[in-house]
């Protein structure tokens, strides 16, 4: 059985995932640079002193996003002040199967208006432009946030504790996936392979290209996980779509398929 002592570990181990995951992709980018080239979405290259930044600024909002998941989630809970339960049979496998798909669809919407948000000119200014200074990320920009930023997006997952029932396994694998879905938007080549790309079947997710083009030009694509959002209030790239395309080679694909909805 899960034990608070298991989870404040695994919540300060919070540094090791960020490490972990940008390590390993920053390593298989490396082996595998030759079959990648292609796929590297600008001719710009990160300078050491880009890598320093990222890295540093990371390592803090790791501190940062450990120390208050540890006060905001156990510590409250604690007092019995939030909803975490600690035995997964009181609500069953399948409502902590939905609660994750939940927490997972919750914070890409939180994350897409705190992110509008961090763009008015102000907090932009005062916070935002740091994660911005990155105009060719790199996996290891993926928690590169001015404490303020960082402070913002930690407090999600406090808040949806205080809304649902979240037993924290559930806060441990939306966490992972949150840090392996931000190292990949920021890693700089496109992943995704052709035949997901081809079959439009996976649209609604964002890519490495969706995020890089937001570092490109500063505004655009403000959402996480999924693209709904973006489409939903128009604040979509207008290349988006043919840029990801080129990204793995579909531009020929990409020409066919205009000319056949302009026919149509
Ligand atoms: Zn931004
Ligand atoms: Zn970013």
């Amino acid at each position: 059985m899960l034990t608070l002592a298991h989870l404040q570990n695994s919540m300060l181990h919070d540094v090791i995932k960020y490490l972990l995951s940008a390590g390993a992709l920053a390593l298989l980018l490396w082996l595998l640079r030759e079959r990648l080239q292609g796929r590297r979405l600008q001719a710009r290259r990160p300078t050491p002193a880009n890598y320093r930044r990222e890295i540093g600024w990371s390592l803090l909002t790791a501190c940062l996003f450990a120390g208050a998941s540890l006060v905001g989630i156990f510590w409250v809970a604690r007092q019995g002040w939030s909803q975490l339960y600690w035995n997964l049979d009181e609500y069953g496998l399948t409502y902590a199967g939905y609660s994750l798909l939940l927490m997972i669809v919750a914070h890409d919407a939180y994350f897409y208006w705190t992110h509008r948000l961090l763009h008015q000119p102000r907090l932009m200014r005062w916070a935002h432009r740091l994660h911005h200074l990155s105009r060719t990320p790199t996996p290891w920009a993926a928690y590169a946030f001015h404490p303020g930023e960082a402070l913002l997006h930690t407090a999600f997952p406090i808040l949806f504790a205080f809304v649902l029932p979240v037993h924290p396994l559930v806060q441990l694998l939306w966490s992972i996936h949150m840090i392996v879905r931000n190292v990949i938007g920021h890693c700089g080549h496109e992943l995704m392979p052709r035949w997901m790309i081809r079959s439009g079947w996976f649209d609604w997710l964002t890519t490495t290209t969706h995020h890089d083009l937001h570092h490109q030009y500063g505004r655009h694509n403000y959402g996480l996980y999924f693209t709904w959002w973006d489409r939903w209030l128009g604040t979509e790239h207008p290349e988006y779509r043919a840029r990801l395309a080129s990204a793995v080679g579909l531009t020929g694909w990409v020409a066919a398929h205009r000319a056949e909805a302009q026919r149509g």
